[in-house]
């Protein structure tokens, strides 16, 4: 049963980017119909970045641990993109690279880093569950990740847990009117469409599913 650690976690970010690769444009189909038609062009930016990263020496060099790709991450993402998405997933990954131990992290300690990025996305852009966000795909990802370690489970079982709860929670979004983010301008114009960060959100989650299963 794997335990999160630097190989794993770069895995996971370059798995995500290939996502986001492949997802451009039913991102951008998703923001167009509730917002600015760019969130797969920001998510691609920001991962090409990230890549690019990821591929270069660090310069001063950083220990190899999950915590430092993750923090690496982030902060890219903060840096290369633009929209709202840009600041929201940078702090989260940002966030949870500074939740990591230094070694390898357990299944609890990476929920503990799954939670702290979750709070700073709540406390970044302030939306709450049902507010029609990627908050939506990712508290109930969260907590069927922290459940299925609870429970006992290794990573690669809470994390198809959490990709399906994320799923499920991006699905949810669809009725939902929109109170947070560009979708709000449209009011209730803006149900019957899929939320397009919940939609990455659950990218974020089966991503992970996949790397560790
Ligand atoms: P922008 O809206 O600036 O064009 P993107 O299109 O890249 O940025 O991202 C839009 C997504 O960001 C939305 O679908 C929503 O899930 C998410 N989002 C927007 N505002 C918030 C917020 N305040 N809290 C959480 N997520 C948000
Ligand atoms: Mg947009
Ligand atoms: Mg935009």
């Amino acid at each position: 049963n794997p335990t999160l650690d630097a190989p794993l976690a770069e895995a996971w970010i370059r798995a995500l980017a290939a996502a986001v690769d492949a997802h451009q444009r039913e991102l951008t189909d998703l923001d167009s119909a509730i917002g600015d038609g760019d969130h797969g062009s920001n998510l691609h930016r920001g991962f090409t970045a990230v890549l690019a990263v990821l591929d270069s020496p660090e310069d001063p060099p950083e220990p190899a641990d999950a915590g430092a790709v993750l923090g690496r991450t982030g902060r890219t993402l903060i840096s290369k993109v633009g929209g709202a998405s840009g600041p929201l997933y940078g702090s989260a990954f940002r966030a949870m690279g500074a939740a990591l131990p230094p070694s390898p992290a357990t299944p609890a300690e990476f929920a503990g880093a799954l939670a702290a990025g979750l709070a700073a996305v709540r406390q970044l852009g302030g939306a709450g569950p049902g507010d029609k966000t990627l908050v939506d795909a990712y508290a109930p990802a969260l907590a069927a990740f922290e459940q299925a370690v609870a429970a006992g489970a290794g990573l690669a079982r809470a994390a198809e847990a959490a990709a399906e709860a994320a799923e499920q929670g991006m699905r949810a979004t669809t009725p939902l009117q929109a109170r947070k983010g560009r979708a709000s301008y449209l009011g209730p114009r803006s149900i019957g469409h899929q939320d397009p960060g919940a939609t990455s959100t659950a990218l974020l989650f089966r991503t992970l599913a996949d790397v560790t299963g």
